[in-house]
């Protein structure tokens, strides 16, 4: 810990896990042998380098970037690239070692990896939006490769920006190697991947909900985030007959007691995706309640669903999720609860599934692309969706497995931790001191 007490995010993240792994360690021997604990925190590789552009007024802008090679026990680095002013190492090695364990549960042969720039690309035009992309490769493309190193897209990253970054990696590589998963389905993107990490995530509280039967008709949802994950996640909640009741953005929340329907998710989508702009509009269009700068979980609901940013639910949040009854909370964003919130949620019995669990659909239907890819050919929506739905079925299998504890109640952070941990540490006890 003494070697990065400036980085808070990740700190957090590897406490959380190191508090399931410790006592699974005692009990299993092997795992604290050849400082495997000290090397699966300490990134492979960090790379950090300037990114200089010309905006739209030929003045020349500089930007950071990083990209955190965490692990590659079990398969090239895999990750997504995050554009945000509150990029920093801390996050980004957060975010890079939540992946490892993460895409060791998706079952398939991928690393863990995470990158991004504190650039914003709110504001901007395309034509800037290309310039930083272009510049940012043509750092980071010696850095990639199909067997080597995939990004994907993450916040304020999507298909437009990885679009342009797949164009201008093909320039300087002078290959068609598919090195970006998230990609237009035009170029070698797969069906159902913008839906993945969305759907993933209701398909994940739908099972955790069945062990107790129940389900997501007839239940109030509030769902933060307004982005990528979010919508999808909506859009699956109202399709299995949920009442979704909140969305929210970084200026505050719409509560809708009437429930989001098809038209107004697709205004939603147009308004975030197309015109770029923030929720008030989207309130004062459909006469909801809009509270600027709140969160949504005051608002009584039987499931909540965290899709926006890291530690966006806090304990006072858990403890008034908590008051109102709610029964399962499944993160769709990375550790949007905080370490505290997310032990209130267990210790009050509410099903809680730790987002490297619940949100692994993403990252699965990327690698579902990297096959497709590979084998030259793509499947239909019927064919991924039914692949992710069963990545999704047997991450639930795997935590429930690994969480179960002395009593009835199944810890799925617990589980989540042990169950993905177990694959890469067995990799690398396998693979020798490297
Ligand atoms: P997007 O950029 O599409 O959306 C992010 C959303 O979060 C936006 O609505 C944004 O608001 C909101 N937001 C950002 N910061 C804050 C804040 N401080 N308070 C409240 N709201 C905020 O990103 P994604 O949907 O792709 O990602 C969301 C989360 O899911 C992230 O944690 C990401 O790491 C995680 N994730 C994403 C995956 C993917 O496939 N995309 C896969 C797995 C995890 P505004 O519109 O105002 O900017």
């Amino acid at each position: 810990e003494s070697r990065d007490p400036h980085q808070p995010e990740y700190m957090q993240a590897v406490r959380e896990v190191m508090e399931s792994l410790w006592p699974f360690v005692k009990k299993n021997p092997k795992y604290a042998k050849f400082s495997l604990l000290q090397r699966l925190v300490e990134p492979e590789r960090l790379i950090q380098f300037r990114v200089s552009w010309v905006d739209d007024q030929g003045v020349v802008r500089m930007n950071r970037a990083f990209r955190v090679q965490h692990n590659s026990a079990i398969g090239p680095y895999k990750g997504g690239m995050r554009f945000h002013p509150s990029v920093n190492l801390s996050i980004l090695k957060f975010l890079a070692f939540e992946q490892t364990l993460k895409n060791s549960l998706t079952t398939l042969p991928m690393g863990g990896g995470k990158g991004g720039s504190d650039f914003d690309p709110k504001g901007k035009s395309d034509m800037e939006v290309m310039r930083f992309c272009q510049a940012l490769i043509s750092e980071l493309y010696r850095h990639l490769g199909p067997d080597t190193d995939v990004p994907a897209g993450d916040m304020g990253v999507g298909a437009r920006e990885v679009g342009f970054m797949a164009g201008m990696m093909k320039k300087l590589s002078n290959s068609n190697d598919s090195v970006f998963t998230g990609k237009g389905l035009s170029f070698g993107g797969s069906l159902i991947r913008p839906e993945a990490t969305g759907y993933g995530t209701v398909y994940f509280a739908q099972e955790m909900l069945a062990r107790q039967g129940k389900g997501f008709d007839g239940m109030r949802v509030s769902v933060s985030g307004s982005g990528n994950v979010a919508q999808y996640a909506v859009e699956k909640a109202i399709a299995f007959g949920a009442k979704v009741v909140t969305v929210s953005d970084s200026t505050g929340t719409v509560v809708d007691e009437a429930g989001l329907n098809k038209a107004k998710l697709a205004a939603l989508m147009h308004l975030k995706n197309v015109e770029r702009g923030s929720l008030k509009s989207f309130a004062t269009r459909f006469k909801l309640k809009f509270e600027a700068g709140k969160r949504p979980w005051y608002v009584p609901v039987d499931i909540a669903l965290p899709c926006a940013t890291q530690n966006e639910l806090d304990l006072k949040d858990a403890k008034l999720l908590i008051k109102n009854g709610v029964q399962c909370v499944a993160e769709g964003a990375n550790m949007p609860a905080t370490l505290d919130a997310a032990h209130a949620l267990i210790a009050a019995g509410v099903l809680y599934a730790p987002g490297k669990a619940s949100n692994a659909g993403g990252v699965a239907v990327s690698g579902l692309e990297m096959s497709q890819n590979a084998l030259r050919l793509s499947w239909d929506r019927e064919e991924v969706d039914r692949r992710l739905h069963g990545i999704m079925c047997s991450i639930h299998e795997n935590c429930v497995r690994y969480g179960r504890g002395s009593n009835k109640q199944i810890n799925y952070l617990d589980g989540a931790n042990i169950a993905g941990f177990v694959k890469v540490a067995d990799a690398m006890l396998e693979q020798g001191v490297y």
